[in-house]
């Protein structure tokens, strides 16, 4: 089947020689791409991509498509951001259609926003496909709703990686708006200390989704005082993300995802 065949007309966009598409993956599952990501995926020259990127997805790749990796994991030896944003002009001005692929959204935590302005700078032209974020899809693929109207009015993305200092925790805390964190593994000790310092009681829920969206998605509830002792003793392993306020409460009859599975095995059973 063509990849012209396989989207809607209305929905078509030609990816053009010379120009890059900056674009987002979601989190894991396939079913969360959006239709440009997919396009870009069947009509690139050249796929840069993120070690966050799933397997399952690459695997949509068009088969003449060139595969890139350009893996940065927080700890492990790892390209240097100026090498990719190098690596993508490059690519860009010997005219070939240049997919950068992310995890989640590109301009949610992904250095997206800096890859843009190099391409800019250059003058390469370039298009932002945003992608369903971590953040967002994980927690709802666990039962969690990013918000409810009985329980936040507001809610609070932030990164729990401290290069560039960090949020201020406490004065995050002082909002009293939940908290959704990315890269907050390693951190979680400092940030629940420093969250309950600025006044977030200590039986706070927390949710903890790894993996998130993917076959290996495991999940976690506990609370803001024992959730660095839970999340140690529990096996579990990031990628993570971490939720902290009321909302983790609806989990119990929100969490959808185990029911879905058992329709699909019993489908799948019966032939
Ligand atoms: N741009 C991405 C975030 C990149 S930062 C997005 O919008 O989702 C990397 C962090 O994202 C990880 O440390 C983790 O906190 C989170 N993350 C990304 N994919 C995830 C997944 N499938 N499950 C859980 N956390 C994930």
């Amino acid at each position: 089947m063509s990849f012209e065949s396989s989207i809607p007309e209305s929905v078509l966009v030609p990816f053009a020689p010379g120009s890059v598409w900056l674009a987002g993956s979601g989190p894991g599952d396939p079913g969360l791409l959006t239709l440009l990501a997919l396009q870009g995926l069947r009509q690139a020259d050249v796929i840069v991509h993120d070690a966050l990127v799933a397997e399952r997805i690459m695997a949509l790749a068009s088969p003449s498509a060139r595969l890139e990796f350009a893996g940065k994991r927080g700890g492990r030896p790892s390209a240097h951001q100026d090498d990719i944003t190098n690596r993508l002009i490059e690519l860009a001005k010997e005219g070939h259609r240049v997919l950068r692929l992310k995890g989640g959204d590109p301009f949610v935590f992904g250095r997206g926003g800096e890859e843009a302005q190099a391409l800019a700078a250059h003058g390469i032209p370039f298009r932002i496909v945003p992608g369903i974020t971590s953040g967002i899809a994980g927690p709802a693929y666990a039962g969690i709703p990013a918000t409810h109207r009985d329980t936040n009015q507001a809610v609070i993305l932030a990164t729990g990686h401290s290069l560039g200092g960090g949020p201020d925790w406490r004065a995050l805390a002082a909002t009293k708006a939940p908290l959704i964190l990315y890269m907050g593994w390693k951190a979680l000790p400092t940030i629940a200390a420093e969250l309950m310092a600025g006044g977030l009681s200590a039986d706070t829920p927390v949710g903890v989704v790894t993996e998130a969206t993917t076959a290996n998605q495991k999940s976690l509830v506990t609370s803001l005082g024992t959730c660095v002792a839970d999340l140690a003793a529990s096996g579990l392993e990031p990628p993570a993300i971490i939720v902290i306020g009321e909302m983790v409460r609806l989990r119990p009859a929100l969490d959808w995802l185990p029911g879905q599975m058992a329709l699909q095995n019993a489908r799948e059973n019966n032939g």
